[in-house]
């Protein structure tokens, strides 16, 4: 049996154990995929364990993606230009960090809304972690973006760290509406990679809806709940609108390339998610 497993803290609500069981059980494959809590002081630990006990790969999630990057013995290239691992396989004795949310995003974009990205104008609102995979993959496939962030020193940071010889793609902007307005007309796709929307703050938009322009496709990567106030007042303009469902698959699918070769069904996935949200 292949042992596979997410490594996060808190770890109970990770979707990735039901849609990655769902897969291997659609294929009769002898895998197993365990949520695994682990404290931070231990990380080293666990991963010295998992290899010790034969495991061929794990997932990384909150809090991880960077910290674990310092234990590993190999990065891709995708996770060095990010700084960020959501993947790792074992073989030969080597712990590799890969990272999918990139192409997992920039995927799910393509089968869902039919998106291809090259050279166009995109806004995105956030700078995190997930926006960081999404700007670098962006980036990779020449388009022009639009980086609105809270904090504005972030998004310095961000093409510090990240943009390497590509900084004038970059456009930095105020999260402010009027900052907005003055650009909105030149963007195809708004990307949310904020939290707002979430759960807690389920009422609220990143920016306001009124600067939608209906010709815009409007992804939202948020996931639970399925539709932000975002992704809702985006279709009521007439917005093609995605939520982070497909992101969340196809990042997986993207780590079982990088553990076995193979795609798996991705049917199964999305049923196996939107299954398990409210
Ligand atoms: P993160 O690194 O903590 O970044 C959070 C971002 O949200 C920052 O840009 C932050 O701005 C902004 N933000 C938070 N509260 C805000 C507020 N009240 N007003 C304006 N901006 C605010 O988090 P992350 O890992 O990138 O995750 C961000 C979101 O993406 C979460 O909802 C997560 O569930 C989702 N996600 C989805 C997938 C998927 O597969 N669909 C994958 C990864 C993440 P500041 O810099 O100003 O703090």
């Amino acid at each position: 049996m292949k042992l596979f497993g997410v490594i996060g803290n808190p770890i109970s609500h990770s979707l990735s154990p039901i849609m990655h069981e769902a897969a291997f059980k659609a294929l009769g494959k002898s895998c197993a995929y365990l949520p695994m809590l682990v404290e931070p002081n231990q990380l080293d630990a666990a991963l010295k364990g998992a290899a010790a006990l034969g495991f061929t790969g794990l997932n990384v999630t909150i809090p991880f993606k960077e910290q674990v990057i310092p234990y590993l013995t190999e990065l891709t290239d995708g996770a060095r230009a990010i700084g960020s691992v959501n993947t790792i396989l074992f073989k030969d004795n080597q712990i590799i960090g890969h990272s999918t949310d990139g192409l997992g995003f920039q995927w799910a974009a393509k089968e869902e809304l039919g998106l291809e990205f090259s050279n166009r104008r995109v806004l995105v609102i956030g700078a995190g972690g997930a926006a960081r995979a999404i700007i670098s993959q962006l980036l990779k496939l020449n388009c022009i973006v639009y980086v609105a962030n809270r904090t504005f020193a972030k998004i310095e940071r961000v093409i510090r760290d990240i943009a390497q010889n590509r900084a004038n793609q970059i456009v930095p902007l105020e999260l402010s509406t009027n900052k907005l307005a003055q650009v909105m007309h030149q963007i195809s796709v708004v990307i949310n990679t904020t939290s707002v929307g979430m759960q807690e703050t389920k009422g609220q938009t990143p920016i306001s809806a009124d600067l939608l322009h209906s010709n815009q496709a409007v992804i939202d990567i948020i996931y639970n709940p399925k539709e932000s106030l975002l992704l809702r007042l985006a279709k009521e303009k007439g917005c093609p609108t995605q939520n982070g469902v497909g992101m969340l698959v196809w990042q997986a699918a993207k780590s079982w390339e990088f553990w076995l070769g193979i795609t798996p069904p991705i049917d199964v996935m999305y049923a196996a998610v939107k299954a398990s949200l409210p």
